[in-house]
């Protein structure tokens, strides 16, 4: 069972992808998070633009992520970089790396060996579209961009950042994700879109569970 939870930036796909693999016992894959630790290995050596990367080094990056109790837990190269990968300095930069080829099929070829053997709720921008167009279930979370932001700034620490610039990052990477020429955001013609502006948590859970369950 593959069941694809896409959508926009901050539309609370993670926490929907959660709630499904803790209510029906599967395991959860967060593709974002793929993106985001590439992005903080290229980071770290200095180059801040994908077109700067050298394809061959991306061999050396090996990519894994453990969900346990609600808890999610991204490894790069046996390294925890669960935090790390969260900062506004990769979420500035990182649709610009998710713009490649190379690092798309990177993230692929992990998200496909991963998810072969189990049951997988995963959350991304092109999990129905492209990475599992034949997914069992597949939904589409989108809202106004300011209501996506204010929710996204009410989590975070407000000393890093103010609530123009987490709507400014939110658009910019909607923008790029969704005109990129590989793989960009999109809804699948197959799955089902629900506006989240005005639901809560709850709300959305019960309409994503009711889906599933018919
Ligand atoms: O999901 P999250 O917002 O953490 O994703 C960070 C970035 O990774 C997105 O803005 C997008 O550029 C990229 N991404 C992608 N395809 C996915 C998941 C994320 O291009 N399936």
């Amino acid at each position: 069972m593959i069941i694809a939870i896409d959508g926009e930036a901050s539309s609370g796909k993670s926490t929907q992808a959660k709630k499904v693999a803790d209510y029906f016992g599967y395991s959860y894959l967060d593709s974002g998070a793929f993106y985001r630790a590439i992005t903080l290995f290229f980071k770290k050596k200095g180059i801040s633009t994908a077109n700067r990367i050298n394809k061959n080094d991306l061999n050396k990056i090996s990519l894994n992520s453990k969900y346990n109790d609600g808890k999610n837990s991204i490894y790069l190269n046996d390294e925890d970089v669960s935090n790390d990968i969260r900062s506004i300095g990769i979420s500035e930069i990182v649709s610009d790396f998710a713009k490649e080829k190379t690092v798309r099929e990177h993230v692929y070829k992990h998200l496909r060996e991963f998810s072969k053997n189990q049951s997988t709720v995963i959350d991304g921008r092109d999990i129905g579209t492209v990475v599992f167009p034949n997914a069992d279930f597949k939904f589409f979370l989108y809202a106004k961009p300011e209501i996506r932001a204010k929710r996204r700034f009410s989590e975070i620490n407000k000393d890093d950042i103010n609530y123009d610039s987490v709507l400014d990052n939110l658009n910019y990477r909607d923008t790029t994700d969704s005109t990129r020429k590989i793989a960009p955001l999109k809804k699948a013609y197959d799955a089902h879109s629900i506006d989240v502006s005005d639901l809560s948590i709850d709300q959305v859970f019960e309409k994503v569970l009711s889906i599933i369950e018919k």
